[in-house]
């Protein structure tokens, strides 16, 4: 058989990124580490696949419904037509680099939302223009809030006949009380097809051509026309709030005759830059990913307004690693060739190939294998990697997501010193500072997992422990009583996903149960308890003595702490840490069924007051006797149901607000405010997850779709004596006698 040598696609875009990589060193202001977040069908993908096409990374570009494209790799993304994990690429852009991270738009999701957002330097808000601000938009621009990461914001799907600029600007403006920088305007054609934009800045109209739009004409606007008047129109509104915010420009302003005329392209851009990277204003743009018009120009602004990592206010912080090593873990990777692949975002210092590395969350330290530039499922290897970048490792066997590692313990103690001395801070504050400990939300929804027969039981387990280092908001657990194993996460779909991938990925027919709103158990009062447990094992006698309390958790405090009072120092001084270990995992086992309704215990800790071994007492009689000790303390605490509370907020109109309002009534919930937006009411509510299932569908139906709503996990809070009846029907499928 004839065989022709072509050079693969895989050969391709490593020769392009060889290229690229061998012109641009390591200048860190040629970086963009950018991710693009927005609410479920925006267009992120389809956006994401036409950069790397403009970019030279693929030849062909895929589309989402016909499950091709880059980075929506998982075959569960390509079923479901969704991005599920983030995958993170690196392409090339007019001398500069972008590592692009495309996030889950899934609310079941935000855990990972959350952790590529700790990494971002920026971000590109995607907008159906069609819809305008949607639910998800508004729960990842209030993240993108909390870690102040600049963004831009690019109004997809302007090719639609319904889409509005308009809508998108009075949206921005009324939920989230900014100002946007309108650079572009859309312009259709008579029949609605949408023709080009006007680039407001350059006073040109831009139009794209050849098969994929990869040909950009940019052409003068014909003076005293429709078109010109509402360029015109436009640009001075654009350049009166540059004005209004930037300093430089209005000083240049005040001191010309020229009026705004006066002010250069050059200088605008670099105004906009600035309002930009110091998040006082948010430039917009606009474009059809899908019609292949505008994605150049959106790759340009992200060049142009989000800021490298080192104009990043905010990562300052981690200068007192100075020349030593510090990154985050922000994804974990199971490659069936590689084993796990690691993804960092470096912080400081440099990274070597064969390093070791020290984990600060876990207080571990480990040896890397390969450095690599990731793209979406594929890599390319090179020798070392810089402060700023985001890269993918080899070898971290114990690293999870959101993990935050150093060069070593000793960079670590002496950056989080320089910072108590500069910051006047406490070691733990230090700590928080930094990131080193990872918040974890309690999951609200759990159900069983069983593997078609026994003979599976290890390689489901294996896969789980997988699956959670790629996702800690995943939770597993083995129910001694049941013997069944529990998965907990985020949301139904979170869970349902997790049980698709172990039945794709690897292979195994699990059954899973229906997912469960997870209520757990709190307790009534303090409780001190004693217990003695003697047993006659074959010839050796094992004989364990404890005496424990148990109390509600405090913040910063162990689940077990050792009491240290002067009567029992001498006692608890001389326990070893491996017989800590052992305690600590069976209170754990212990509180996971509550003397109540056999739900987790929740927010507790124990004081461990006294601990007596009879010589050549085995780990499991100590494990035992502790066990019965944390079930004795809890009976004589008693327990109450606790629940799972969301906090909501719906923005609606006036008219709808008091419809709402009553229907938070009666699910329970409790208005916290109502703020007014404009024509809107911002109604934020605390509300038991349980009134919430289908609530998406039922609020469109009370106000007709005149509503957004967002929500996310609160806090537990107790049931109220009226509702614990329906509780306890939701969690043993019958109602009490
Ligand atoms: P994601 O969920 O944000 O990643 O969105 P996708 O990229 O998966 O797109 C969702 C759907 O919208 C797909 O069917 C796309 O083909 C479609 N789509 C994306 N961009 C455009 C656009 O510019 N115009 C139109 N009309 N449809 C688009
Ligand atoms: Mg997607």
């Amino acid at each position: 058989m004839l065989q022709i040598s072509f050079p693969t696609i895989k050969q391709c875009i490593y020769a392009t990124l060889c290229r690229y990589y061998s012109q641009s060193k390591n200048d860190l202001s040629l970086l963009r580490n950018i991710g693009i977040l927005a609410h479920i069908d925006a267009g992120k993908t389809t956006t994401t696949e036409r950069m790397l096409y403009y970019s030279g990374i693929i030849r062909s570009m895929g589309e989402v419904h016909d499950g091709n494209t880059v980075t929506d790799y998982m075959d569960q993304e390509r079923d479901r037509g969704i991005t599920i994990t983030s995958a993170a690429v690196t392409l090339p852009w007019k001398n500069h680099k972008i590592n692009l991270i495309d996030t889950p738009g899934h609310i079941d999701f935000t855990m990972q939302v959350e952790q590529t957002l700790n990494i971002l330097d920026g971000a590109v808000i995607v907008l159906d223009s069609s819809a305008g601000v949607e639910a998800q938009t508004i729960t990842v621009w209030r993240q993108a809030d909390r870690y102040a990461i600049p963004r831009i914001v690019y109004a997809n799907k302007m090719d639609r006949p319904d889409a509005s600029l308009p809508l998108c600007i009075d949206l921005l403006k009324s939920k989230f009380g900014i100002t946007p920088l309108q650079l572009q305007i859309p312009v259709k054609d008579n029949s609605g097809r949408l023709l080009g934009l006007i680039d407001v800045i350059t006073k040109t109209l831009l139009t794209w051509h050849g098969a994929s739009g990869q040909k950009i004409v940019s052409s003068t606007i014909e003076e005293n026309t429709k078109t010109w008047e509402t360029m015109l129109r436009v640009r001075e509104k654009l350049i009166g709030d540059i004005i209004d915010i930037d300093e430089t420009i209005a000083h240049l302003f005040l001191n010309s005759n020229d009026g705004i005329d006066s002010i250069k392209t050059d200088e605008l851009m670099a105004s906009l830059r600035r309002i930009s990277v110091t998040q006082k204003g948010v430039p917009l743009i606009c474009g059809s990913s899908y019609k292949n018009i505008g994605v150049q120009s959106l790759m340009d602004c992200i060049v142009n307004f989000l800021p490298s990592p080192n104009e990043r206010i905010t990562l300052d912080i981690f200068k007192v690693f100075g020349s030593s090593m510090s990154a985050r873990a922000f994804k974990v990777v199971n490659e069936k060739q590689k084993g796990p692949i690691t993804f960092l975002r470096m912080y400081s210092g440099k990274l070597e190939k064969s390093q070791k590395l020290y984990n600060a969350t876990q207080k571990k330290s480990e040896n890397i294998g390969r450095v690599m530039i990731p793209y979406a499922d594929d890599y390319k290897e090179v020798e070392n990697a810089q402060a700023g970048a985001i890269i993918a490792v080899t070898g971290l066997k114990n690293t999870i997501c959101g993990d935050f590692l150093t060069s070593s313990g000793n960079a670590l103690k002496s950056a989080l010193n320089k910072l108590a001395i500069s910051n006047k801070l406490t070691q733990d504050e230090s700590i928080q500072k930094l990131g080193v400990d990872l918040h974890v939300p309690d999951p609200v929804f759990f159900c069983s997992i069983e593997p078609p027969s026994q003979s599976y039981q290890l390689a489901l387990e294996n896969a789980l422990k997988q699956l959670q280092r790629e996702d800690p908001s995943l939770k597993v657990q083995y129910d001694e009583e049941t013997g069944q194993t529990i998965l907990a996460g985020m949301g139904e779909l979170h869970l349902e996903i997790i049980g698709e991938r172990i039945k794709t990925e690897y292979k195994i027919d699990i059954d899973l149960s229906r997912p469960q709103i997870s209520y757990k158990e709190g307790i009534l009062t303090t409780a001190k308890e004693s217990h003695k447990l003697d047993l006659k094992i074959g010839s050796t006698f094992h004989s364990a003595y404890v005496i424990m309390s148990l109390l509600e958790a405090e913040p910063n405090k162990k689940l077990i702490s050792l009491d240290n009072s002067p009567d029992n120092a001498s006692n608890t001084s001389a326990i070893h840490l491996n017989k800590l270990n052992v305690i600590t995992s069976s209170a754990k086992a212990a509180l996971t069924h509550g003397p109540k309704l056999g739900c987790p215990v929740n927010n507790v800790r124990f004081i461990l007051h006294w601990l007596e071994l009879g010589k050549g007492t085995s780990d499991t009689v100590l494990s035992s006797a502790v066990n019965q000790c944390v079930h004795k303390l809890l009976k004589s605490a008693g327990t109450k149901l606790l629940e799972p509370i969301m906090s909501v907020e719906v923005v609606t109109d006036e008219q709808n607000s008091s419809v709402v309002l009553s229907d938070f009534g009666r699910r329970r919930g409790s208005i916290q405010d109502i703020i007014i937006r404009s024509n809107n009411r911002v109604i934020s509510a605390h509300v038991p997850l349980a009134e919430l299932l289908g609530y998406s569908k039922d609020l469109r139906t009370i106000t007709s779709g005149a509503a957004s709503f967002s929500m996310e996990f609160y806090a537990y809070q107790e049931v109220s004596s009226k509702d614990e009846a329906q509780v306890v029907k939701n969690v043993t499928g019958f109602y009490p006698c």
